[in-house]
């Protein structure tokens, strides 16, 4: 199971596709990709196998986008299938987000959510989280989006790493971390999210290991602002370089 996310100049699809390959050796049973290609809606392919599988179904996208992320999946809630493979899209088709981890509350957030008209196309606990982030910025209308990102989080109990994309926030990443690592790797004009550096290493060795309860937005435009979930207080990023061999 892992998470890489990419955020730059570089083809979005080849960073993230090498960079689950790297993720690889943490085991999984389905894999998917979701591109911004900052011209029409979120182009999102997944599959149930390996990343080569996903590659098969996915090669078309190569060179389209330069902010994306991918996920491999190891399935807890749902079979492994192409439709309970990560990347989840909310109802409206604007969020995107891939997930490591486990809601434990999916179930109370999915009857509530059912009651105000929200369907959902798999067994996952992490379709439901997508679905409550647009649930607020839905009701809402002001609610910026990291902030509804927040206002999810702070509803779901469980553990989890995070990445989120919305359509209409082109090049921004959201990220949060509770009890799943990730990784954020500082490269120039470029931002690269990961479970862990190995899929960054060999472009950046400067790191930021997101910390227990908090959420991170990521942009070309306003570099990588970290909050508390809780209660949004700004949090001095702690950059680390990187002492990994690349041959390994
Ligand atoms: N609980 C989620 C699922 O079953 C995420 C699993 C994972 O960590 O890959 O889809």
């Amino acid at each position: 199971c892992g998470i890489v996310g990419y955020t730059g100049f570089q083809d979005a699809y080849s960073v993230v596709i090498n960079g689950l390959r790297r993720l690889e050796y943490r085991g999984y049973d389905s894999a998917g990709i979701v591109l911004d290609s900052n011209e029409d809606t979120l182009a999102v392919a997944k599959t149930k196998g390996k990343v080569d599988d996903l590659v098969a179904v996915s090669e078309h996208l190569k060179g389209r986008a330069h902010v994306g992320m991918g996920h491999t999946r190891w399935a807890t809630h749902g079979v492994p299938s192409d439709r309970n493979s990560h990347p989840h899209l909310s109802n409206n088709g604007k969020i995107a987000l891939v997930h490591n981890g486990i809601i434990e509350n999916y179930d109370t957030i999915k009857t509530m959510l059912s009651g105000h008209g929200f369907t959902f196309q798999s067994e996952t606990d992490t379709e439901v989280l997508v679905n409550l982030i647009q649930y607020f910025m839905d009701t809402q209308p002001a609610l910026e989006f990291p902030t509804a990102v927040r206002y999810a989080l702070n509803e779901v109990y469980g553990a989890y790493a995070i990445t989120v994309m919305h359509e209409d926030f082109p090049g921004v990443l959201v990220v949060g971390r509770l009890g799943s690592p990730l990784a954020i790797g500082l490269g120039e004009n470029e931002y690269f999210i990961a479970s862990d550096a190995s899929p960054f290493v060999e472009f950046t060795r400067d790191a930021i290991y997101l910390e227990e309860g908090h959420m991170a937005t990521i942009s070309l435009e306003n570099g990588v602002d970290i909050r508390s979930i809780t209660d949004n207080s700004k949090i001095e990023p702690a950059i680390q370089e990187l002492k990994l061999n690349l041959e390994q």
